[in-house]
This record gives structure tokens, sequence and C-alpha cells, in this order.
């Protein structure tokens, strides 16, 4: 019997009244999203629940796949539908359905049948009664526990018969779109994609600022953070990534600062860029895959150092991981194979033997002022030749 539709499953604590229909319009858009790559399929609402139909072909393995990208989804039941004839028809339904799923019969079940249509002539309890005595007729070995049944077997009559039994687990999370928007720094790393996924999975819309070094970083370097992107974005939706040119301001830095605050000054500039591009975007925060002490500038000393020129909150969900902790994550989301390809990272060029990782902020902010009078062309110049790519990983 096959799968031709999805019964979606969402977790409904606190989101009562409006925020229930925001919630599930933007569940309704982002399965949209999801799906359009992998087929035609309908996505309706109905009486608090969401359906998603398939309108001809599909691959299963890939629908499933597209869906277990959607936040706000905690569980998705593949379903077969059948014709409503008459109660021997779904008899005969339930009984193939069993015996094609399970060929192990060592396992105790429950029928839970809902009746949407009226004119069915028994009413769910007796449906139920009925098919799990068919069902303990068909295959003898079956048990029935009420309780806490190995197999709970979903049987709905409305317009058509569903069955399902299966529950595939969601990412969780809420539905893109539910929680305003936030620019991500992401760099070619590890960290920075598995923030962007985190914040994602709060409801956030995700833009991106990724800052170049050329011709000291690659074109490759660049393409590396385009498919990055494109794979966060099969998640979050359509991602502006903002490439800037940041050469000149490295260079001036470079020239006239201590090199032992190279990282952190030029830190401090890419959160002003960022910051400038997310008021243009109506964002409301920055995301960095910052974590304490994975490295020199990110010890509590620099990271407070570097947050002092944002004026909005910084979204850091790295901040307290270890780094295999990021690299599950990044696994599973399926950036760990690009992020370690080896292209240089514009940090990595311009970077001290010995940085500085107690830094102290009137320090740094008096090496800043050696930039004074060429920072404001050069973060101008940077700002207004950004490339700008809509990327889309869905397309
Ligand atoms: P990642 O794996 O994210 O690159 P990392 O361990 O390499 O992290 P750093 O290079 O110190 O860490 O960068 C810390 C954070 O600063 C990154 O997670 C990212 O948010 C931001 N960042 C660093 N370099 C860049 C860059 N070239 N463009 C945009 N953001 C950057
Ligand atoms: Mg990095």
């Amino acid at each position: 019997m096959q799968v031709k539709s999805f019964l979606i499953k969402y977790a409904e604590i606190g989101i009562k009244g409006k925020n229930r229909y925001m919630f599930e319009d933007a569940l309704v858009r982002q399965i949209r999203y999801a799906m359009k790559s992998v087929g035609d399929f309908k996505v309706r609402k109905e009486s608090g629940r969401v359906f998603v139909e398939a309108q001809g072909e599909f691959d299963y393995d890939e629908a499933v796949e597209g869906l277990k990208t959607v936040f706000g989804i905690v569980g998705i039941c593949p379903m077969v539908e059948e014709e409503v004839k008459d109660m021997d028809h779904l008899r005969q339904s339930v009984v193939k359905y069993f015996g094609e799923k399970y060929p192990d019969r060592n396992v105790t079940f429950k029928v839970n049948a809902r009746r949407g249509d009226k004119q069915f002539p028994l009413n769910s309890m007796e449906i139920n009664m009925d098919l799990g005595e068919k069902l303990l007729e068909a295959y003898p070995e079956l048990k029935v526990d009420v309780h806490k049944p190995d197999i709970m077997l979903n049987v709905e009559v409305r317009k058509q018969i569903y069955i399902y039994s299966e529950i595939i687990k969601g990412p969780g999370g809420m539905p893109v779109g539910t929680n305003g928007r936030a620019m991500l720094l992401l760099s070619g790393g590890i960290d920075s994609p598995v923030a962007g996924y985190m914040i994602a999975k709060r409801g956030v819309r995700i833009d991106a600022t990724y800052f170049h070094a050329p011709p000291y970083t690659s074109e490759r370097a660049k393409q590396k953070v385009v498919d990055l992107a494109k794979i966060v974005s099969k998640y979050s939706g359509p991602i502006h990534l903002h490439v800037v040119n940041f050469t000149d301001i490295q260079l001036a830095i470079y020239e006239k600062c201590p090199h032992d605050e190279l990282t952190i000054i030029m830190r401090r500039y890419m959160m002003k860029i960022a910051e400038h591009f997310a008021k243009e975007r109506d964002g409301l925060a920055l995301i960095t895959g910052e974590s304490i002490g994975q490295v020199a500038s990110q010890t509590i000393h620099n990271l407070a150092i570097t947050n002092e020129v944002c004026t909005m909150p910084v979204f850091r969900p790295c901040i307290g991981m270890d780094k295999q902790e990021i690299v599950d994550i990044s696994e599973k989301i399926d950036t760990f194979e690009t992020s370690i390809q080896p292209f240089e990272d514009c940090c990595t060029i311009f970077v001290a033997k010995h940085p500085v990782t107690k830094g102290n902020l009137s320090r740094i902010e008096k090496s800043e002022r050696k930039l004074d009078d060429v920072i404001d062309d050069l973060m101008k110049q940077a700002i207004d030749s950004t490339e700008v790519i809509v990327v889309d990983g869905r397309e």
C-alpha cells in the first residue's frame, strides 16, 4: 500500500489564539518551501491539523527528508489512503496495511479510530473493537495493549480512509517566520553554520554576512561560504548573503595597529558592518558561532570587547558547547563536509603569532584611534561595494 500523504504533528504548547494562526500559517509556508524541490504537494490546514498530500508520483525518502528540515514539526506520519466504501472494505484495508508494514507480529497494538464522517455506520469505539478483533483473527500472534502498545494503529474515516501508525521524528523548534529576523556572521568554518541553524530553529529568519579578503582569500573560499549558506537555507528559507570585501580594512589594521590585537580589532569592525546590514534588512540581532575559550579571540575578555561595539543583541548559540558537540550538529545538518574543505579564511592570513587573550578595552580603543583618518572611508567603501547573493537551497 502506497503512502500518498503525511499528517504533520506539531507542538501546540503555548500557542493559542492569534499566535496559533501565525504559527500554523508559517508552518504551512515553510512546508511548501521545503517540498517545492521534491514534487507537487498540496499542503493544507484542517481543523487544527496540517496535511501534506502528494498530487502525483514522488520519492518517499526525499519527501521525508524535506519535511525533516521544517522547524515546528515534531512528528511526520506517513499515511495510506483508501476509499470509504463499507466496513468490510475498511477491515480488509487495515489487515492488509498491518500485514505489509509489520512482518514481525510478536508485538502489541491498539486501534485508535476517529470518525470524521458522521454518515459512517459505526462510531469510533465500535470501529476500534471491530478492527481489533479482525486483526487478531488475521494475525493470532498479536496482542492488544490499550495502555502502552508497541503499535498505535490510527484509522481516520473522513472523505477518505486514512491509516497510519508510524511517527517519524521532526526537528522540533518553531516555524521560520514566527520570530523576526537576524544577521548571521557566516565564515567558512564549522561553528557559524551551526549557529545560524540553531537560531533559525527558534523561528527566526536569517540573513548572512561574509567577509573575504581577495586576493588573500580565493574565489573558492567564497564559494564554500555560498555552499554553506545553501545548506542552511534548506532549513531557514532563502538567505541574503552579503559578501563584504574586507581587504583594505584588514591591511589598514595590519599596517597601523599592534599585531597582537589584530583579530580583536578586525572582529569589532566585522560586527559594525554586519550590524549595518542587519538594520538595512530590519534585523533585530546578530548571530555568531563563538564559543567561550575556543580560540584566543573567544576568551571571555575578548568576547566582551568584541561585543562592546554592538548595539544589537548578539546571539551565540554555540557559546557553551564543546567543539565535538558543535561538530555533531554540523554532521546532523549536513554542513560538516563542506566546512572542513581546506580553504583559507580571512582571519587566518592576518593572524598574529601571539594574539592577546586578555584584551584591554581602553588599549584597543587607543589602537583603533590610529585608524581615525582612514576608517570611515574604508568602511563606506566596503559597505558600498558589498555584493548581495540571494541563496536558495531549494531552487
Ligand atoms: P567558525 O567555524 O564559525 O569559522 P571559528 O572557530 O573558526 O568559527 P573564528 O574564526 O574565531 O571561529 O570566528 C568566530 C565567529 O566570528 C564565527 O563563528 C563567525 O560567526 C564570525 N566570523 C569569523 N570570521 C568570519 C568571516 N570571515 N566572515 C563572517 N563571519 C566571520
Ligand atoms: Mg572561522
